[in-house]
């Protein structure tokens, strides 16, 4: 007689925090045999890569996205209070900075549209009063929106460490960080108290019956095997375009390389409290004048010397010295991702160059440089950068994925929202938007054509 297969009520293919948030979802809302599948570490392939940020400061077109990640902090904000904050989340904020008088205009615009999509008010600080510093610690408070400070008093007292040229920062308030480890082994832990099996297998296809998913092919070592199952969900991170392509589902997805560095600051050039800072202007990279000319003499070091694009950033992490810093100015796509990732060995010493035009204190550690820590990973993207949350062609078949890089702070609404799709329940106002089926809208497809998806971190 043959072994009766496994019989899962869903399978989650994938445990980095899209995977695990899905579990933890649907284990909440009462699905009883649920699989978790991963052929890695858990956590370990995109999720453990981040800046750990958060925001609820999104553009348009539409609030969907304001919506969405609101509702995730929502979400990570009854986490962290339910477990005496065991994932050290913040509300410093976001501090974007310029030296640029017209883009006191564009923050402010920015601010505006951020406001009409539910993100929280403008407020105008340009007398040395009515400023709230964020508090460092704890995720308390109900200061959303933004402030900007154009009163340089204001500025000098707060963010004396920035670029003595700074005249205007736009504090984005409902932002700050979180440990995404933490975060995800306290949803593991949850979800695995509630009977989600972790199955450590490679997923490599489908089996259905009268068109809707039946099983899943799963292999581990060098053995094949299949679960039974009704429902599947995708969250197979830079990998969900190949796993949904065993489905014979076809999604517009890319893989975008992107490479931080984190270094010791035991100089202090980037106070401990800081928020998240980032400079919002294109940026020379400062070089002495005998280092400018000898770029300027060797042909493969010259665009050293062009201005970057806008967007460098950084801020302090954990309890030492360390300080984390990223600058998007170049980020290759690609269908598929490729691993070990390599990157320009000059990665290292461009962001800290251009970090020092944000934070002057940190030129200190141009020369020598030390070696820092380099790591990063690939964000997955759909065209105009939104996720992709909802079901697949095939019936039984789901995605939570596409999650960029704003995976950690929106997986919890992630989750909860696949989990409503699989499970039948209510859906938020967002579910549309970010639904796989959106591109069979031919409105929508023609939108995209016009849609600016830049200004990501
Ligand atoms: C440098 C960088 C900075 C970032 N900064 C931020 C930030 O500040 N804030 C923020 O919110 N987000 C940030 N992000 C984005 C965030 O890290 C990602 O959006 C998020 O981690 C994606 O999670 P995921 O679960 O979808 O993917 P992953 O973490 O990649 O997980 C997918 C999992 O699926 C598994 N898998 C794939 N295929 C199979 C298969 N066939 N069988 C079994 N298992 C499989 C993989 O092994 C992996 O463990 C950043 C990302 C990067 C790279």
């Amino acid at each position: 007689m043959p072994t009766p297969r496994p019989r899962y009520d869903v399978v989650v293919c994938g445990a980095g925090i899209a995977g695990i948030s899905a579990a933890h979802a649907l284990s909440e809302a009462g699905v009883k045999r649920i699989a978790l599948v991963e052929h890695g570490p858990v956590l370990g392939l995109t999720s453990d890569k981040s800046g750990e940020c958060y925001r609820n400061w999104w553009p348009g077109p539409g609030d969907a996205m304001v919506a969405f990640t609101s509702r995730s902090i929502d979400l990570l904000e009854g986490h962290a209070r339910r477990s005496g904050n065991r994932f050290l989340m913040n509300k410093r904020g976001y501090l974007y900075a310029t030296a640029r008088r017209e883009t006191v205009d564009v923050f402010e615009r920015q601010a505006l549209e951020a406001e009409s999509l539910g993100a929280g008010k403008l407020r105008h600080v340009a007398s040395p009063v009515g400023y709230e510093p964020a508090r460092p610690t704890g995720f308390g408070g109900v200061l959303d929106g933004a402030d900007l400070v154009t009163d340089r008093s204001v500025i000098r007292e707060h963010f004396g460490y920035l670029n003595a040229d700074t005249v205007a920062v736009l504090h984005a308030r409902r932002c700050g960080w979180l440990s995404a480890q933490q975060l995800g082994m306290h949803l593991l832990e949850e979800a695995r108290g509630r009977g989600v099996e972790l199955v450590v297998a490679e997923f490599i296809g489908a089996e259905t019956s009268g068109g809707r998913i039946s099983g899943v092919q799963l292999r581990a070592g060098e053995s094949q095997f299949v679960v039974a199952t009704d429902a599947l969900v995708l969250a197979s991170g830079p990998y969900v375009k190949s796993t949904a392509a065993r489905l014979g589902a076809t999604l517009p997805v890319v893989v975008e390389k992107h490479v931080k560095i984190t270094m010791a600051d035991p100089l202090g050039a980037v106070p401990r409290s800081a928020p998240l800072i980032i400079w919002c202007d294109p940026t020379e990279l400062p070089w002495s004048a005998e280092e400018r000319e000898a770029l300027a003499s060797d042909a493969a070091m010259r665009r050293l010397l062009a201005p970057f694009p806008a967007g460098v950033h950084g801020r302090p992490i954990g309890s030492g010295d360390q300080v984390f810093m990223y600058w998007t100015y170049d980020c290759p796509q690609a269908d598929h991702p490729t691993f070990p990732l390599s990157w320009d060995p000059h990665l290292p010493e461009i962001t800290l160059r251009g970090m020092s035009v944000l934070v002057p204190g940190l030129a200190a550690y141009l020369d020598p440089m030390p070696k820092p820590y380099v790591d990063g990973g690939y964000y997955t993207k759909t065209p105009e950068n939104r996720p992709l949350i909802g079901p697949l062609p095939v019936p039984g078949a789901f995605v939570s994925s596409a999650y960029s890089g704003f995976g950690i702070m929106s997986s919890c609404a992630g989750g909860e929202l696949v989990a409503r799709h699989v499970t039948g329940g209510t859906l938020p106002s967002y579910a549309a938007a970010l639904s796989p089926s959106r591109y069979e809208d031919p409105a929508y497809r023609k939108l995209l054509e016009t849609w600016d998806s830049s200004g990501q971190l």
